[in-house]
C-alpha cells in the first residue's frame, strides 16, 4: 500500500519493505548493507519566510532507495536503527552528505540560508555528536553558520546538566539549535531558559485541525506568544492549507514548512526549483555576465 505518493517517481512503499523482510534480523542486515552500498539518500523539504514566501533552507530527511524506484520513508527504518546502534554511522553519514552538499551549493553562488539535520536520541545521548559533528565541518568546509540542528524535548532529558552541556559544546561550534516537534515531550517548559536554543519547531499535531479546532487555536497561538516572549524563532511544521498558513501569519509566526510549500524533494529537484536563480533573471541575462 502506498503511504504517501509524491510527484512522479517518488512514491513510499512502506509496507513492502517491512513485509519484504520477513524478520527483524533481516531487515537489520538489510539496512546494514544500504549503509555500507550508501543506498540512503538525502531529500530536501524548504523552510520557508511565512510573510513573503522565501525560502530560507531545507530540512535535510533521510530515505532508503530499496530497489530502482521504491523510496523509503524514516518512520521505517529509523526506529530499528535507533534500537541496533546502526543511527550512529547512518547520523554521521546524513551529517557528511549534507555538509557537502551544502558546501557544494554555496561554491556554486547559490543563496543558502541553514540545512537543518536531525539528531536522535540515540545520537544525542552518545555524548559523541559534538565531537562528530565538528570533525565533518572541519573536513567538509561547510560554514556552521549555515547548519541546523534538530533535536527533540525527549531527546534531551538527562541526567543533571548533562543535556545543557552538550548543547552548549554544539553551540560553540557556532550552529544552530532548534526544538523539534516543540509541544509533544512530556518534559518542564523550565528547560527553555537554561538552554542555548535558537529556534522552536511546533509539531504538525498543533497545525493540523487549523483553524477550525479550537483547542489547537489556542496552542499554536500560545506557543507562538512564548517563543516570542522567550526570543526564540518560531516555524510551524506540516502546514498544508493557506487557511493555516493564514492564522500562523496573522498569529505572528515567522516561518513554516510543510506540503502548501513543497514536499521533502531530491537534492537536484531543490536546487533547480529553490535555489536556482529566478527564471526570468535567468532568460533575460546576458550569457556572459554573472549569475545573480
Ligand atoms: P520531523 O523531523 O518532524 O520531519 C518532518 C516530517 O513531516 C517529515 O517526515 C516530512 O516529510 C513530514 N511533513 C512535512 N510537511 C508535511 C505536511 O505538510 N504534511 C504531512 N502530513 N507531513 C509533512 P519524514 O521525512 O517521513 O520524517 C519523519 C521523521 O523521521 C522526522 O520527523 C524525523 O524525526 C525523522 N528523520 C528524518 N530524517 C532523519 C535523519 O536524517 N536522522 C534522524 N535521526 N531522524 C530523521
Ligand atoms: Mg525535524
Ligand atoms: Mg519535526
Ligand atoms: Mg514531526
Amino acid at each position: 500500500e502506498a503511504k504517501r505518493s509524491g510527484r512522479g517517481t517518488h512514491r513510499y512503499y512502506s509496507h513492502a519493505f517491512t513485509l519484504a523482510a520477513s524478520s527483524r534480523l533481516s531487515l537489520e542486515g538489510r539496512l546494514r548493507r544500504a549503509l555500507k552500498h550508501e543506498q540512503f539518500e538525502v531529500h530536501y523539504q524548504p523552510l520557508v519566510n511565512l510573510a513573503d514566501n522565501r525560502v530560507l533552507g531545507a530540512e535535510a530527511l533521510v530515505r532508503l532507495r530499496a530497489n530502482g524506484e521504491t523510496v523509503v520513508g524514516p518512520g521505517d527504518f529509523i526506529p530499528i536503527m535507533e534500537e541496533t546502534g546502526l543511527i550512529m554511522p547512518l547520523g554521521d553519514w546524513v551529517q557528511r552528505t549534507v555538509c557537502s552538499q551544502g558546501r557544494q551549493w554555496l561554491d556554486d553562488g547559490h543563496l543558502l540560508g541553514v540545512l537543518a539535520v536531525n539528531l536522535s536520541a540515540t545520537e544525542v545521548r552518545s555524548g559523541r555528536v559534538a565531537a562528530q559533528v565538528r570533525r565533518t565541518l572541519d573536513e567538509t568546509g561547510f560554514p556552521p553558520s549555515h547548519l541546523e540542528l534538530e533535536v527533540t524535548e525527549s531527546g534531551l532529558i538527562m541526567r543533571g546538566d548533562e543535556a545543557e552541556r552538550l548543547l552548549l559544546a554544539l553551540k560553540d561550534l557556532g550552529l544552530n539549535l532548534s526544538i523539534d516537534d516543540f509541544g509533544t515531550g512530556y518534559s518542564s517548559l523550565a528547560y527553555l531558559k537554561r538552554f542555548p536554543i535558537d529556534k522552536l519547531k511546533i509539531d504538525r499535531s498543533f497545525i493540523k485541525d487549523i483553524p477550525d479546532d479550537r483547542s489547537s487555536v489556542q496552542l499554536a497561538a500560545t506557543i507562538i506568544a512564548m517563543a516570542q516572549n522567550l526570543g526564540l524563532h518560531v516555524l510551524a511544521e506540516g502546514v498544508e492549507s493557506e487557511a493555516q498558513r493564514a492564522f500562523l501569519g496573522a498569529r505572528g509566526c515567522g516561518a513554516y514548512q510543510g506540503f502548501l510549500f513543497s514536499r521533502p524533494v531530491p537534492a537536484d529537484e531543490f536546487v533547480l526549483r529553490f535555489l536556482a536563480p529566478l527564471k526570468g533573471a535567468a532568460a533575460g541575462a546576458d550569457p556572459g555576465s554573472p549569475r545573480g
